[in-house]
């Protein structure tokens, strides 16, 4: 399969099964704080997983310009939330009716996916069948995500079928990035270690400076660390290393 419409489809795949993140507000509209920092740890685990499956998938001769990219992925992270000025909000202020938050939480949402649209198209340049697999493991992350978003946006009055178009609509730049990545790489192919590295450092910096602080303020440290490590493992223990 060509890997442009290989990545088109699988990042469109991983952006839709966010809808799906909806479905637990269903019947009741007024999620409990908790279950919001479990969803937070889950789609934090699962990212985990998939940051170190990437980085096991480097090419042998390229740690160094991993590291690099791990680096300049950390740095991109940082220069969105600053210009954005999105770095101190906290994303689950249920309490909170201003229009501007509501679409700060979507912004910071929108940047979020994009950085895991890199980790896809990467991961589609790797090969098919490990691009399927982070595909598949960023899809399934986005539900929980899209969990906990739908729950601000409902406590905003949102309507549920809208709280699930904007919950893929904020998955968009991740199908966008997939789809840039791949097309950068096709045409430069030595900066397959740099996006490899660049999305493990993004998504790595992204789990510790949004995910985890937000769970651990919702749940206690020792569910939400058992939560994070148990999503981490399966993803890890299903990608299996690459290296070697
Ligand atoms: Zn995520």
């Amino acid at each position: 399969m060509d890997p442009a419409f290989a990545v088109l489809l699988l990042s469109a795949i991983a952006a839709a099964a966010s809808t799906v993140g909806v479905l637990p507000l269903v019947r009741r509209p007024h999620v409990p704080l908790v279950a919001i920092g479990w969803a937070h740890a889950l789609a934090g685990g699962a990212m985990l997983g998939a940051a170190f499956v990437l980085m096991t998938a480097t090419p042998n001769r390229s740690p160094d310009v991993a590291a690099l990219g791990a680096l300049l992925g950390i740095a991109f992270v940082r220069l969105t939330h600053m210009a954005s000025g999105t770095e101190d909000l906290d994303l689950d202020r249920l309490d909170e009716t201003s229009g501007m938050y509501g679409y700060r939480v979507l912004l910071v949402n929108a940047l979020h996916s994009a950085f895991e649209g890199v980790a896809i198209g990467a991961a589609v340049m790797v090969d098919l069948p490990f691009g399927v697999f982070v595909a598949l493991a960023m899809g399934v992350h986005n539900v929980p995500e899209a969990t906990a978003l739908s729950a601000v946006l409902r406590a905003h009055g949102v309507r549920l079928r809208h709280a699930a178009g904007l919950a893929f609509v904020s998955n968009v730049p991740q199908i966008l990035m997939a789809v840039a990545t791949v097309a950068l790489i096709r045409t430069e192919p030595s900066l397959l270690p740099w996006a490899l590295g660049f999305a493990f450092g993004a998504m790595v910096y992204l789990v510790l400076a949004e995910h985890l602080p937000e769970s651990y303020r919702k749940a206690g440290y020792t569910t939400i660390a058992l939560v994070t490590i148990v999503a981490m493992g399966i993803v890890v223990l299903m990608g299996g290393g690459r290296g070697g």
